[in-house]
């Protein structure tokens, strides 16, 4: 099985980034919102005992606090200096130049337009810095709306198409004697998006690793359709199923900005594996790995990984279509008050099926 990458994919710099300086953060250390849209590394970073709260109202006095690429306004800074915490800045410098672009057009007394989704993080984050005074729109029906002034600032969401914003701006050129656009679109999603285009078109189906709650997975998953390739979203190998492959030769395998290498080599690893015409031999290493068997039965002794886990129980991956449950009741005698104390993501394990 020819297995081709997409020439970008994966992690982009802000998200390796926040993600990199998670990692390296102190125990205890709460990030303002998950991380990322991924919640193998999600479950992960909480092992090492980095977990994601909703607000600073949770955050106990002196503790660590990490912001997330995405950015926040400013108030969450003055708060986090009254509640004496450490902050971990992981803001994208992207959205860092997006948000200080917003102020300085506030400050300068022009009309300030934020061209992004509005209920985003990052959108909100900008428009917190631009004082809340910003109109945000995304469609071109919004942009007509806008009354006629004498000065506009614009700023525009990382991520948002390059195609859309050029429409848009054509129309708020007509609703203001001076406009002052701030070009803050960001090429990682674009390059992704592009270059899984290409592979779309040359491979018999394509392969899309990422969060099922990422937008810009789900955006990328959609524009392999587009190009009549058959397409599959999976979070994990462990939701490869082999017959989605049967009498192919040549897969592309693309993954979202949130989506870890480790998840990505796993995948490619197993689909190189897989034999053309379809049918699904695995090579000796990996049988040897996962000690591979379609469906487990009652009583085999074979190996896994953890690929999740929580208070109760570890989920281990035992083969490419199968996933086990481990409560924690069945790790140790006397039982680990969580299963989170006793494994972790990534650790291998010799474990019998039980039913
Ligand atoms: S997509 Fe661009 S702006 Fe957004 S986090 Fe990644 S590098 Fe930064």
């Amino acid at each position: 099985m020819k297995v081709t990458l997409a020439a970008a994919c994966g992690f982009c710099y802000g998200v390796r980034r926040a993600v990199e300086l998670a990692e390296q953060a102190e125990k205890g250390t709460h990030t303002l919102g998950p991380i990322i849209h991924n919640p193998q590394v999600v479950g992960r970073l909480a092992e090492q005992g980095v977990s994601p709260v909703d607000s600073l109202d949770e955050v106990e006095k002196g503790a660590v606090v990490l912001i997330r690429s995405h950015g926040v306004g400013p108030d969450i800074y003055e708060k986090a200096d009254k509640q004496e915490l450490k902050v971990i800045d992981a803001t994208c410098p992207h959205v860092k130049k997006a948000q200080q672009d917003a102020k300085n057009i506030i400050e300068k007394g022009e009309k300030l337009i934020i061209v992004g989704e509005k209920a985003h993080p990052e959108v909100i984050s900008i428009s917190q810095w631009g004082a809340n005074r910003a109109i945000i729109i995304d469609r071109e029906e919004e942009a007509q709306q806008i009354p006629f002034c004498d000065s506009m600032g614009v700023v525009v969401q990382t991520t948002f198409s390059q195609e859309q914003f050029k429409r848009i701006a054509a129309i708020l050129q007509q609703k203001t004697n001076h406009l002052d656009v701030h070009m803050t679109i960001c090429t990682a999603t674009q390059q992704r998006q592009q270059a899984a285009i290409e592979l779309a078109g040359q491979v018999d189906a394509m392969i899309v690793i990422g969060g099922k709650n990422s937008a810009n997975t789900g955006r990328l998953a959609q524009v392999c359709r587009e190009q009549d390739c058959p397409t599959y979203h999976i979070e994990t190998a462990a939701e490869l199923d082999t017959d989605w492959f049967s009498g192919m030769n040549h897969i592309g395998i693309t993954a979202g900005a949130s989506t870890p290498d480790w998840i990505i080599q796993e995948v490619v690893k197993i689909m190189e594996n897989l034999q053309a015409e379809g049918t699904e031999v695995m090579s000796e290493e990996l049988l040897d790995k996962y000690d591979y068997e379609e469906n487990p039965k009652k009583g085999d002794v074979v190996k896994g990984t953890v690929i999740s886990v929580n208070d109760d129980a570890a989920y281990v991956s035992i083969g490419t279509k199968a996933e086990a449950i481990l409560p924690k009741k069945e790790m140790a005698v006397p039982a680990p008050e969580k299963a989170s104390d006793f494994v972790k993501v990534g650790d291998e394990l010799t474990v019998e099926i039980a039913n």
